[in-house]
C-alpha cells in the first residue's frame, strides 16, 4: 500500500511527510513520539497556580486581535463549573471558525482568578472526560500533531502487513508482544503495562536489526569479500620501522602487524584504528601506506580540514623518503591541481593527501589500494563509498581519536576490525588540568608566563557561539588585548578563526610552528590532529560549552614532548563535569564518562555522521539490550540457511556496500 492511499494524505501531506524523511508506510509507523502529555480533567481552582484541563461550553463568538505580525490574540467566553469565564489563546487566529456557541470544549492552560481569565495554552475540540495519554510528535509546518496521529492511526486500522523482525525464537523466549500490537501502543498508549511491553520489544527489534545488519556486513566481508593480496616481506617493514626517530609502542606494533596481516592476505581490511590523541596513528598510517606501496598500490589518506591534510603531508612526504607523496586540497591553484591529477591517473603519485577535495569525479587513480580516513567520523557513509570506489577491492582503514570503551566500540562498529591504541609513547607526562573561574585568570596568566620564559607556546580557546560568528571574533579580539596588555609587544600573539581564508589560516598555523607566534588564539578550528610539540599550556575558555570528548581533544595539542604541560579550563560555574577533566587524562576513561553523563548524542558526533540514528532505542538507556542483541544476532546468522527473514536487508545491504 502506498501512502497515497491512506485516510487523510492527499498530495500536500505527501510533500509535507517527504520533509521529515517519511516515504514509505513503515517510515510513518516507525515516526514515533518523543513525548507523551497526560491530559487529565481538572478544576478550575487547580489551575490558578498549575496549568491543567478544564472542560466547558463556548458561550460566545471570538474576537481575534491581530497584534503585529505572526502575532494573534482571539478571545471568548466559556461557561464552566457553572459559570462564565474569559478565555484568551494566543497565535489561534486560523480557529476562529471552529469556536461555535454551544460547543463543548476542553482547554489547557492557568486561570487568572482576578481577571476571571483562563490563558489557553491548547484548545481540543472534544470533552476530555477520563485520563488520555495523547503522543507528541517532532513536526514542521503544513502538519499538526493531530492530524499527523489520526493519519497514523488510520494505517493502522487498515490491517496492514507489518513486517517482523525478530526471529520466531526470540519473540518466544523473551516473551515479546506482537508487531501491530506494540506500534499500535505507541502510537495510541492504552495502559502503563502495555506501553512498556511494547517499547521494549520495538527498542528491541531496532537493536536486532541493526546488529544483524552489522554481523551481517562482516561476515560478508571474511567469508565471501576478498581483497587485494599483496606480496610484500615483513622484514622490510620492520626496516622502515627500525629507521623511525623513536621506538613502536606495543599497541602500535600490534596495530601495524594487524594491517599486515589484513593487507597480506585475501581478507579485504576494514579496520578501525583507535587511539587516544597523541597516541601516534600517524606512524601506523605511515607503515600501512608503506605496506601498500611495496604491494604495487597508490594509497590514499583523506583528512578533515586543510591544516591537517597540510600537516600530514609535511610529516608522512618526510618519512616515506622513497615515495612520491603528493597533496591535494581545494585551495590549490588549477595549474598545480591539474598536474597532480595527471600524475596521478598516469601512477607516477604513490600517496595522495588531502581534503575532501579528493572525492571529485576527476580525481582518477591508476591503480588504489588503500584508503585511510583521518576522523573517520567526520566523514558520510556516502563519501566513505565514493573514495572506497575509485579503486578495486580497495583495502580500508579508518582512524579515530575519539577514544570509546571497547564493549562500545564494538557494538557500534561491529563490521569493522579494531585496532586500539592505549598506551602512550613513553616520556609522556599527564597534563596537569585545572579548572579556573574569570577572576582567577592571574594564576593564569602567571603560569603562561613562566612557560613562555622557557620558550614554550600556548594555545588558548575562545568557544565558536553559533550564528554569532561576529561576537566570537570580537571574544578574541578582547582576549588577545588582555593578554597584549599583560605581556607587553615582546609576545607575538596571532589569531585563528573560522571566517578566515585558508591561505590566512595556513601562514598563522605556519607562524606558530616556527615560533613566531607565542600564542595562539583561536577557536575550535585547531580541535582535531594539529601537532606542535613546543605546546604547553591550553587554556579553554566557556569550557562549560564543550562536551568532555571536545575539551580531552582540545587538551590533547600540548602534552606532546617530556615538557611539564597544564589545561586550563576557564569556566564561572561549579560544573561536575569538568572535574573529570582535572581527575584523568585517560581519554577512554573520559569518554566513559562523558557517555554516562550525557548519553549517545556527543559520542563520536554520531548525530553529525547521521550513519546510526535511532527511532526508539538508546544506546545509553538501552545499552544492555545492545549487547544482548549483538549476541542473539550472532547466533542467528550462525545458524542462517534458509531463513528468509532477513533476506531483502541482504540483498539490500549486497547492493548498497
Ligand atoms: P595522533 O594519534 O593524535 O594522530 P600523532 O600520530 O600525531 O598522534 O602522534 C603524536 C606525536 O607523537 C607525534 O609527534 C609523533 O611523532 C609522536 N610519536 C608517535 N609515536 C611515537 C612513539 N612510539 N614514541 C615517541 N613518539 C611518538
Ligand atoms: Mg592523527
Amino acid at each position: 500500500m502506498n501512502l497515497e492511499e491512506i485516510k487523510g494524505i492527499g498530495p500536500k501531506t505527501i510533500k509535507v511527510l517527504e520533509k521529515l524523511d517519511i516515504t514509505f508506510l513503515e517510515d510513518l509507523l516507525e515516526y514515533y513520539p518523543y513525548k507523551y502529555n497526560v491530559l487529565a480533567r481538572t478544576n478550575l481552582s487547580e489551575t490558578i497556580d498549575n496549568p491543567g484541563l478544564i472542560t466547558g461550553t463556548i458561550e460566545s463568538l471570538p474576537k481575534v486581535a491581530y497584534i503585529r505580525k505572526n502575532f494573534n490574540s482571539m478571545s471568548f467566553r466559556v461557561i464552566t463549573e457553572n459559570k462564565i469565564i474569559k478565555v484568551m489563546i494566543f497565535n489561534r487566529g486560523f480557529m476562529k471558525k471552529n469556536i461555535i456557541i454551544g460547543k463543548n470544549i476542553s482547554l489547557i492552560g492557568k486561570y487568572n482568578n482576578k481577571s476571571n481569565t483562563f490563558i489557553a495554552s491548547d484548545i481540543k475540540f472534544e470533552v476530555i472526560d477520563i485520563p488520555k495519554i495523547e503522543p507528541v510528535y517532532h513536526l514542521i509546518k503544513g502538519i499538526t500533531n493531530k492530524q499527523m496521529n489520526k493519519i497514523i492511526l488510520n494505517i493502522l486500522e487498515s490491517r496492514i502487513d507489518l513486517r517482523d523482525y525478530i526471529p520466531y525464537d526470540y519473540i518466544n523466549k523473551y516473551n515479546f508482544i506482537d508487531k501491530i500490537s506494540a506500534v499500535n501502543e505507541i502510537h495510541n498508549p492504552s495502559d502503563k503495562k502495555m506501553f512498556n511491553e511494547a517499547k521494549k520489544r520495538l527498542i528491541y527489534e531496532e537493536l536486532f536489526k541493526f546488529m544483524f545488519k552489522m554481523n551481517y556486513l562482516k561476515y560478508k566481508r571474511t567469508k565471501m569479500d576478498y581483497g587485494l593480496d599483496r606480496k610484500v616481506d615483513y622484514a622490510k617493514v620492520e626496516e622502515f620501522i627500525s629507521n623511525l626517530p623513536f621506538e613502536l609502542t606495543k599497541d602500535q606494533e600490534k596495530a601495524a602487524k594487524d594491517i599486515y596481516n589484513d593487507l597480506t592476505t585475501k581478507k579485504r581490511m576494514n579496520r578501525l584504528l583507535l587511539g587516544d590523541v597523541g597516541s601516534g596513528k600517524t606512524v601506523v598510517s605511515e607503515i600501512a601506506l608503506y605496506i601498500n606501496y611495496l604491494g604495487g598500490y597508490q594509497g590514499v589518506l583523506m583528512a578533515p580540514t586543510e591544516v591537517l591534510a597540510n600537516q600530514h603531508f609535511n610529516t608522512i612526504s618526510k618519512d616515506l623518503k622513497n615515495m612520491k607523496v603528493a597533496l591535494l586540497v581545494g585551495s590549490q591553484k588549477a595549474a598545480e591541481k591539474k598536474k597532480i591529477l595527471s600524475d596521478l591517473s598516469d601512477g607516477k603519485i604513490d600517496v595522495l593527501i588531502g581534503t575532501h577535495a579528493i572525492l571529485s569525479d576527476n580525481v582518477i587513480f591508476n591503480n588504489l589500494g588503500l584508503v585511510i580516513t583521518d576522523e573517520q567520523h567526520r566523514f558520510g557513509v556516502n563519501q566513505r563509498k565514493i573514495i572506497q570506489n575509485k579503486g578495486v577491492m580497495t583495502d580500508i582503514l579508518y582512524m579515530s581519536a575519539t577514544p570509546i570503551p571497547r564493549t562500545y566500540a564494538l557494538a557500534l562498529y561491529g563490521d569493522m576490525d579494531l585496532s586500539i591504541i592505549k598506551t602512550k609513547p613513553s616520556g609522556r607526562k599527564e597534563i596537569k588540568t585545572v579548572v579556573k573561574k574569570e577572576s582567577e585568570i592571574k594564576d593564569v596568566l602567571e603560569c603562561i608566563w613562566s612557560e613562555l620564559k622557557l620558550g614554550h607556546q600556548i594555545y588558548v580557546v575562545a568557544p565558536l557561539i553559533e550564528d554569532e560568528e561576529t561576537s566570537n571574533i570580537n571574544d578574541i579580539k578582547k582576549i588577545k588585548e588582555n593578554l597584549d596588555k599583560a605581556f607587553g609587544k615582546k609576545v607575538n600573539i596571532g589569531i585563528l578563526h573560522g571566517k578566515m581564508k585558508k591561505d590566512a589560516k595556513n601562514k598563522v598555523m605556519n607562524e606558530y610552528k616556527n615560533k613566531k607566534i607565542q600564542i595562539l588564539i583561536s577557536t575550535t578550528v585547531i580541535e582535531v590532529g594539529v601537532d606542535v610539540k613546543n605546546a604547553t599550556i591550553m587554556v579553554i575558555y566557556n569550557s562549560e560549552r564543550f562536551g568532555l570528548a571536545t575539551l580531552h581533544q582540545l587538551r590533547g595539542r600540548v602534552g606532546r614532548n617530556d615538557f611539564e604541560s597544564y589545561c586550563y579550563l576557564i569556566c564561572n560555574q561549579d560544573i561536575e563535569r569538568l572535574k573529570v577533566m582535572e581527575e584523568s587524562n585517560d581519554g577512554f576513561y573520559i569518554s566513559e564518562r562523558d557517555f554516562k553523563l550525557r548519553g549517545q548524542g556527543d559520542l563520536l558526533g554520531i548525530k553529525q555522521s547521521g550513519d546510526m540514528i535511532f527511532k526508539i532505542a538508546d544506546l545509553k538507556r538501552n545499552y544492555q539490550v545492545l549487547l544482548q542483541a549483538k549476541e542473539d544476532s550472532e547466533k542467528y546468522l550462525n545458524n542462517f540457511d534458509n531463513n528468509v527473514l532477513y533476506r531483502d536487508i541482504m540483498t539490500s545491504l549486497d547492493i548498497n556496500n
